[in-house]
């Protein structure tokens, strides 16, 4: 059973291009740093698909033939120049912590590895607006913001390791989601600087109307070099650790705090046997593999509310440590939204996941699926804000049967009311609500006329 539209692979270019390319940018661009190593190729080719055994199979084999490393737009606009005459396709790279197979060449060619396009361009003290170049990873923003008592609304658990460019191109949701959203919501992306893949590229400044169409299109119409974002104030959030003997009150807890007035940034439920699973913050007992677990980040002034709260419903605070204090230097914001599954799949390599909108209430979906796979699907929960409302998405974990095991299983969500947002295929388009985006399209014919940004991934182009 198919789970995605075919896989489009798009036709390779020779490896003669590709020399012709390299010899063309080393004679013009002396400082522009090559890497043609197969170890280079390999590990620049690669993300995190291989949480997906449907992507780990179709992405085998999948390599770039150059990766080039830019540190300032000037190279971008060159690589973009030639990649566009000798038609060699190109793929952005920002830190390469996607899931999908975003950054992965489905026709070889070039990589460009944008991490060291990574200025910090400015941040306005009037309005906390923060421009940045497109490889600055999240944890460095992060750091320029706080001393001005500025934080970023939304960021990946992989803050750490991945670029801002990368979260616009390839992220849609994480912490902060309970509050601001999704990416693509309007008023969290105020900006982009983009080049174009044209033989004399365009660097346009795009408005935030304007860069809708960017957001979130894996690359396929533009490369960001640099990107404008709301921030907000900075909170000195408080990490809870809450074990509830009782699965319904813990959920009933999660999809009931977000309608108080307690300032929280993240919710996040785990079934017994995940919390169990993933490491414990230093000096929190471990998790009981009966019990259900809910990690939150809450403000400081909800704490005078919250323990009485949680107590009335069930819940027992086992841990409480103020962000940046845990003495494991392990937060609670690695252990939710995908560090779930990357920490659950370490232990179990033959399990995946899915990624959906639950409906409202979530409960007769998560019966149903519990009575149809048993142990085989466990629940992670986040609470998220979508459209105005606070809903819950579900992360479930899943024991790996077979491709129509799982297309069963989203077609049963489906029927039960969930949005499901595939992880298992490559397109722009299968990943997200399934339907073709002609704005997004349109950019891309605007932008990148010769199809050859990120070719394959953008299905509405493919099906021109
Ligand atoms: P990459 O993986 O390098 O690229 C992602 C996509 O963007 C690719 O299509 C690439 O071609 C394109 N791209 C990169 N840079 C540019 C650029 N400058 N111009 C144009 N296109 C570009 N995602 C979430 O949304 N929320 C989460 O909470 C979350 N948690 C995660 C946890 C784990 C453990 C893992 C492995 C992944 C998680 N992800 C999450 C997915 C991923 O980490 C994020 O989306 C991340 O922000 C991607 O950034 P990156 O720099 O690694 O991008």
């Amino acid at each position: 059973m198919s789970l995605s539209s075919p896989l489009h692979r798009p036709e390779a270019v020779s490896d003669a291009q590709v020399a012709a390319l390299a010899a063309e940018l080393a004679a013009h661009h002396p400082g522009l740093v090559q890497l043609s190593a197969p170890a280079d190729l390999a590990r620049l080719s690669h993300d995190f698909h291989d949480y997906s055994p449907v992507l780990r199979q179709q992405l085998q084999g999948c390599r770039a033939q150059l990766a080039l490393r830019a540190t300032s737009v000037e190279d971008v606009m060159a690589v973009a120049a030639a990649c566009a005459r000798h038609r060699v396709p190109l793929t952005p790279r920002g830190a390469g912590t996607g899931n999908y197979g975003q950054c992965v060449p489905l026709a070889g060619g070039v990589v460009l590895d944008l991490s060291g396009l990574n200025r910090i361009r400015g941040l306005d003290p009037a309005t906390g607006v923060l421009e940045a170049e497109a490889g600055a990873l999240l944890h460095h923003l992060e750091q320029h913001l706080r001393p001005a008592g500025r934080a970023l609304r939304l960021m990946p658990s992989t803050w750490r390791t991945a670029s801002i460019g990368g979260y616009i191109a390839g992220g849609s949701s994480g912490i902060g989601s309970l509050r601001w959203g999704f990416l693509r919501d309007p008023g969290n992306l105020l900006g982009l600087e983009v080049v174009t893949l044209e033989p004399e590229p365009r660097r346009l400044q795009l408005d935030a109307v304007a860069s809708v169409p960017l957001n979130h299109a894996y690359g396929t119409n533009g490369i960001l070099t640099a990107v404008r974002l709301a921030t907000c104030e900075a909170v000195a959030w408080q990490q809870l650790v809450v074990d509830f003997g009782d699965a319904e009150a813990a959920l009933a807890v999660a999809a009931a705090l977000p309608a108080t007035a307690l300032l929280l940034q993240s919710i996040t439920l785990l079934e017994g046997p995940i919390a169990a699973c993933l490491p414990a913050p230093h000096g929190c007992p471990p998790a009981d593999p009966g019990s259900t677990r809910l990690l939150l980040l809450a403000a400081p002034d909800s704490l005078a509310v919250l323990p009485a709260w949680l107590e009335a419903r069930g819940g027992h605070i086992r841990w409480q440590v103020p962000e940046g204090e845990e003495p494991s230097a392990r937060p609670l914001r690695e252990l939710g939204w995908n560090h779930t599954t990357l920490h659950w799949r370490a232990d179990h390599p033959d399990w995946t996941y899915l990624q959906m909108l639950l409906p409202e209430p979530a409960e007769p979906l998560i019966a149903s699926v519990r009575r149809s796979w048993g142990s085989d699907v466990l629940w992670h929960l986040e609470a998220v804000r979508h459209a105005g409302a606070a809903r819950l998405a579900g992360l479930p974990l899943l024991r790996w049967r077979d491709a129509a095991a799982l297309a069963a299983l989203m077609d049963q969500c489906r029927q039960l009311g969930a949005v499901l947002f595939n992880p298992h295929v490559l397109t722009v388009e299968d990943g997200g609500l399934g339907v073709v985006d002609a704005d997004q399209v349109a950019v891309k014919a605007a932008n990148d006329p010769a199809g050859l940004l990120n070719p394959g991934k953008l299905r509405g182009w493919d099906a021109r």
